[in-house]
């Protein structure tokens, strides 16, 4: 992720909230939250049963960054490469291979855990970098170094408190993982980045002063971000990441499972179910269509279509991530010219895709959705399937909302 380094620690102090730290630190560690507590009974959740469990998802949750607290470039590396696909896929190996399901002991819940808090941490990051970070540019004029440090700072303000948590940093594992990165990632590399990052920011009181101090100053500065950050409705919203989160742990604990070759390769979209596309003007982060991954993808093998209720074409950009990440987990399909209010489109991401396990995506998804305009309302009803590996598809009337297709 793209992110400004820190020059020390008086200079955190002194500019932090204006900095940019791509999703703040205890947002990760909420949504992330948010996301377990919202799983499904089911494996998954009784494998999250351990509060020990949880706390080791959290801490891994807040790690990606951890080395952007310290003015150390080698740092820096280690906590831009976690962010990263490439480094979930090789963390979900090395589980795989050295210390494989079922999981019994303590120590390897804990160690996939943090596991799944990283990615969900990364996955966060793409999300909210590709989607509600131009919206705060949109309405507040605000960029990265605005929204970062603001969001965390709205949810202290808010009541939404961020909280100690228990170190947990499975270092034998990790330096392995860094083993590819031109500089030299040592313990003490690692252990200097988590110890200033929760020293000064992730617990209840120092972190909570700073966020306090500078609190009025972004409220004012951004009344959109500050109305808007917890709003289900705006893709990439804190709380509009929770969804794709939780299902992306689910398709994590599949990769885990050796079913990750098979399982659907989107886990979600937005507009999601229940929710139409929100403009229709183009070129507005409210007109992008995106699907969410379980795994991340090859962003060069990635083909779509973009058609109205006829079948007819609509230009559009197919891209990846903000960041141009070539293994990105979304792909944003962008319309160039202005849709038709209230009415329907489909985009299809095609079979050929491929995932960064190496296996090629034999199906074709769809994703239905209603431009926002007139709500359609009624009975819930059925649409026949797509052309490859679809049966049938739900889709769902909302009062008030339009309808949209529910993905398989
Ligand atoms: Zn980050």
């Amino acid at each position: 992720m793209r992110h400004i380094v820190f020059t020390g620690l008086l200079a955190f102090v002194l500019i932090a909230p204006t900095q940019a730290r791509s999703h703040g630190d205890w947002g990760h560690v909420h949504v992330t939250r948010w996301a377990i507590e919202s799983l499904p009974p089911g494996p998954l959740a009784d494998f999250f049963a351990n509060p020990e469990v949880v706390e080791a998802a959290l801490f891994g949750a807040a790690f990606p960054d951890s080395g952007y607290w310290v003015d150390d470039p080698a740092a820096r590396e280690y906590a831009e490469y976690s962010h990263w696909e490439p480094f979930i896929q090789a963390f979900v190996e090395k589980i795989r291979a050295e210390q494989p399901p079922p999981f019994t002991t303590l120590e390897q819940r804990k160690l996939v855990a943090f596991m799944m808090g990283c990615a969900a941490h990364g996955l966060q990051d793409e999300i909210f970098d590709s989607l509600f970070l131009f919206q705060v540019d949109e309405h507040d004029g605000g960029g990265q170094a605005d929204a970062d440090g603001g969001t965390d700072f709205f949810l202290v303000d808010d009541g939404i408190l961020p909280f100690d948590l228990a170190e947990f940093v499975p270092i034998d594992v990790l330096l392995p993982l860094y083993a590819d990165i031109p500089q030299d990632i040592t313990e003490d590399v690692v252990r200097n980045g988590v110890a200033t990052q929760t020293s000064v920011y992730v617990n209840e009181t120092s972190g909570t002063t700073i966020a306090r101090a500078f609190l009025d100053e972004n409220a004012e500065r951004l009344p959109w971000t500050r109305e808007h950050y917890l709003d289900e409705d705006i893709p990439g919203s804190l709380t509009a990441e929770i969804a794709p989160t939780a299902a992306y742990l689910k398709a994590l604990w599949g990769r885990l499972h050796g079913t990750g070759s098979t399982d659907p390769l989107v886990v979600h979209s937005y507009p999601d179910e229940g929710r139409a596309l929100r403009t229709a003007e183009p070129l507005l982060a409210d007109s992008y269509v995106t699907l969410i991954f379980g795994q991340g993808i090859d962003i060069g093998t990635a083909r779509g279509t973009f058609t109205d209720s006829r079948g007819r074409s609509v230009p559009f950009n197919l891209d990846g991530t903000r960041w141009g990440h070539p293994r990105p987990r979304l792909v944003r399909f962008q319309p160039t010219q202005r849709l038709r209010e209230g009415a329907r489109y489909t985009v299809s991401l095609e079979a050929g895709t491929e995932r960064i396990d190496g296996t090629i995506e034999a199906r074709l998804t769809r994703s239905m959705f209603r431009v926002s305009g007139q709500p359609e309302c009624g009975a819930s009803r059925r649409l026949a399937g797509g052309r490859v590996g679809f049966g049938h598809r739900s889709v769902l009337a909302c009062p008030g909302r339009g309808v949209l297709a529910r993905l398989r």
